[in-house]
Formats: C-alpha cells, sequence, structure tokens
C-alpha cells in the first residue's frame, strides 16, 4: 500500500523515534548557556541585555529598521494593527487559510476579518482575489471625524494615519477597511509587490503575518519587511523559539518607538518619576526568553539549511508518487519550508493518509479548518474562495524537524 511505503520513508527522515512529531525545536547552540547567564545573574523578568541583542539580531537578520519584542506573536500583530490603525467597528482583510492567531488579533481591535481567496502556488492571500473584492466591494471617500475625537490626546491609531484625504469605505455596511494581513502559510512568501501596490491604491495598510516565515524571502527582501509593519512568532513549533515569543517589525520611524512604548507600560522616561501616558500593554518579552532567542538566531542558517535539504529530500520522493503534489517555494522566493506539505488526491484520501499515519505515531497533520467555517467568524464577509477550499480538503503537514541524525 502505498500510504505505508510513506510513513515508512518519513519514518527513515527521523530514525529510533517511537514518535516522530510534526515539528519540535531544536537546541544544539548556547541555548544552556544564555539561560543559565539570565539565572545566575537574576536578570530573567523585564529588563536584561538579551531582549536587546535579540532585537539587534532580528533587525540584521531581516533588515527590518525597528523589532520590538513581544510575549508571543498574537499580541505581536494585536499591537501591530493597533499601530497601523484598526479601531473598533473596521474591517480588516485577510485569508481564510491562516492560523486563528490571525483573526483572534484582528477580534482584539473590535475589528472584523474579511476574507479573501488565496493562491495555489503560495498557499497565501491571492492580489487578484483581493482587487477584485476591492473593486466591487470599496469605494474611496473623504475621512469620517469620529465623534468626540477631538480634543483628546492623539491615539495611536491616529498618529499612525498620515494626513490622507481618502479613505476606503465598505460600500454598504459603510464600514471602514483599515488594514491588510497577508500571511506567509508554512513559511511560503505570499505574492508582496502585488499585494502592497493594490493596498497602495485604496490606502489600505497592509500587516505582514509573517509568523511562520523567519528565513523566507520574496525577490529577495526578507518577508515582514514589506507591509507598514510585520511580525514574527517564536512559539514552540516554530522554525526557531524563544518558548513564547513574537516580533514586531517596521521600519517607519514614528511607529517603531510606538510599538515599543504600548509593548511595555506606556512609561515616559525618566530616571526615577513613574509617568505612563498611554494604555500599555505589558506584552514585553522576558530577557529568559530573550537569551533563548539569541542563541537560536545564531544556529538559524544552520536550521534553515537542514530545513531546506529535508524538503528537497521530500520533493524529489513525492515526485515518485502519482496522485501526490508536494508543495515547492513559490517563483522568485526563497521559503524557510517551515511545514512541509503535500496535497493527496481529495478529502476522503487525506483522511484514510493521516488516520494510518497517526495509529502510527507519525505526526501529519491536515491544513486548518478555514477561518470563515469558525463559529467566531461565519458571519464575517467572504469573497468566493475556490482555491482555499481545494487545498483545505486536500492538504496534509509531514513532519519537517530539524533531522539531527
Ligand atoms: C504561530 C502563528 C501566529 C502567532 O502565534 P503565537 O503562538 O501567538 O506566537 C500568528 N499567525 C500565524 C499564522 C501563526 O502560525
Amino acid at each position: 500500500m502505498v500510504y505505508q511505503y510513506i510513513i515508512d520513508f518519513i519514518r527513515s527522515l527521523y530514525p529510533n523515534r517511537e514518535t516522530v512529531p510534526l515539528h519540535e525545536p531544536y537546541f544544539g547552540g548556547n541555548e544552556k548557556k544564555y539561560v543559565l547567564d539570565c539565572i545566575e545573574s537574576t536578570f530573567v523578568s523585564s529588563v536584561g541585555k538579551y531582549v536587546d541583542r535579540f532585537e539587534e539580531m532580528i533587525k540584521d537578520f531581516t533588515g527590518a529598521k525597528y523589532a520590538i519584542a513581544t510575549v508571543n506573536g498574537t499580541s505581536a500583530l494585536h499591537i501591530a494593527l493597533k499601530l497601523a490603525g484598526v479601531q473598533e467597528g473596521d474591517l480588516v482583510i485577510t485569508q481564510p487559510l491562516t492560523f486563528i492567531a490571525t483573526c483572534n488579533a484582528i477580534s482584539y481591535c473590535g475589528a472584523e476579518p474579511i476574507f479573501v481567496d488565496i493562491d495555489p502556488d503560495t498557499l497565501g492571500m491571492s492580489p487578484d482575489s483581493l482587487a477584485n473584492w476591492l473593486q466591487e466591494n470599496v469605494e474611496l471617500k473623504v475621512e469620517r471625524v469620529e465623534e468626540g475625537l477631538e480634543g483628546l490626546d492623539p491615539q495611536p491609531s491616529q498618529l499612525s494615519q498620515p494626513s490622507q484625504p481618502y479613505k476606503p469605505y465598505h460600500k454598504i455596511n459603510k464600514k471602514r477597511i483599515s488594514a491588510c494581513v497577508p500571511m506567509h502559510t508554512f513559511g511560503h512568501p505570499c505574492k508582496m509587490d502585488s499585494i502592497v501596490e493594490i493596498c497602495n491604491r485604496y490606502h489600505i495598510p497592509v500587516v505582514e503575518d509573517a509568523a511562520e516565515s523567519i528565513g523566507s524571502y520574496y525577490k529577495g527582501k526578507h518577508t515582514g519587511t514589506f507591509g507598514k509593519l510585520g511580525i514574527l512568532s517564536f512559539n514552540g513549533n516554530k522554525t526557531i523559539t524563544t518558548g513564547g515569543g513574537g516580533m514586531i517589525l517596521t521600519d517607519d520611524d514614528e511607529l517603531g518607538p510606538l510599538a515599543k512604548h504600548l509593548t511595555t507600560t506606556a512609561k515616559k522616561p525618566h530616571p526615577w518619576k513613574f509617568e505612563h501616558n498611554m494604555i500599555g500593554y505589558n506584552y514585553r518579552l522576558p530577557n529568559i526568553n530573550a537569551a533563548l532567542g539569541c542563541a537560536q538566531m545564531e544556529m538559524l542558517p544552520e536550521i534553515l539549511k537542514n530545513k531546506r535539504e529535508t524538503a528537497h529530500i521530500y520533493q524529489d520522493f513525492f515526485q515518485t508518487i502519482t496522485d501526490i503534489n508536494f508543495i515547492t517555494e513559490p517563483e522568485d522566493c526563497i521559503s524557510n519550508y517551515w511545514l512541509n506539505a503535500i496535497l493527496l488526491k481529495d478529502m476522503k484520501e487525506r483522511d484514510a493518509f493521516l488516520e494510518q499515519a497517526n495509529a502510527q505515531k507519525v505526526r501529519c497533520r491536515p491544513a486548518w479548518i478555514l477561518m470563515n467555517k469558525l463559529e467566531m467568524f461565519n458571519h464575517c464577509l467572504t469573497t468566493e474562495i475556490p482555491i482555499s477550499e481545494k487545498i483545505e480538503s486536500k492538504l496534509v503537514n509531514v513532519p519537517s524537524s530539524y533531522r539531527n541524525n
């Protein structure tokens, strides 16, 4: 049976394991040393040299002008959306095939997601679907002045909006479209130049959910650095981990410092006074997590190389199997191949394969259930999404951890 052949092959990539996990962390460098250093110095919490060092390493690696570490990727996205100007009652465009965190962060802002389709080659937001939806549903109008807002201290969302005369509103429900959040699925970059160009035409800021794509590049530029803001995640199942952690990326000289202000306690700098001038979120990454991050960043090139080799081994293998397609990096892209993915013939075949692999503790899993099908979001606006539906029904992620053997 071909499925047994595939499962045996996956086992051969991760030998001598009772369970083959989907993705586990790899600690092969200075992780213990740096974490121990935090404990011995007592600097385990919100102050310490590793946070700054980790942020510097991320800036160097991604090319972003500002990098602000947070407790997780979800909180990074929450603040990035706020800084992009997302407010209560707004609409935020994203894709139905994504991890729940994308839509949770949109919801924390009091906004609602709108779902446009994905492309079959990137598994990320389709510029065509986005452009069509905007064309049909959005009109540019002179900014509404919210009653009661005048005279107050500027809100971060106002600060971030340069005085553009026109704002995008939904033609029928009159809600403001305040951001667009493409997500780089499993590490494969979306078509960022088209997405940014389309959004610019409509004055919609782009916030990239690059949680899965550290080490992935679109036309030579790191993912997460195309939009007004971007975010990364360092959760335990991601390419590198800090236990829990995230990062806000931006080149904006106003938003970068403001991101730091909001993710801490929004305290005015002063040698001894405690004066806070905004509602801060205390989303700051602890030093002990950042210590892990510094060690993981040192390992990142090696981890990416190893994962790329694994992807090529899978690619060659699945080329020999009919009716199964291995997802490769899109044109003009370098993918980090965070999670390798295959497309089976249909949902029945997918379920049969998942059943057999998991029974043998080879941890394969289906794609996320599309966001527009979940009870929290099934009332949200959705375009025709044939590609998302098709991918959801046939896709399987296969074990993709660093191979240490
Ligand atoms: C992992 C992930 C996040 C952030 O998750 P955290 O667990 O909060 O770090 C956000 N979006 C996507 C698409 C993700 O995969």
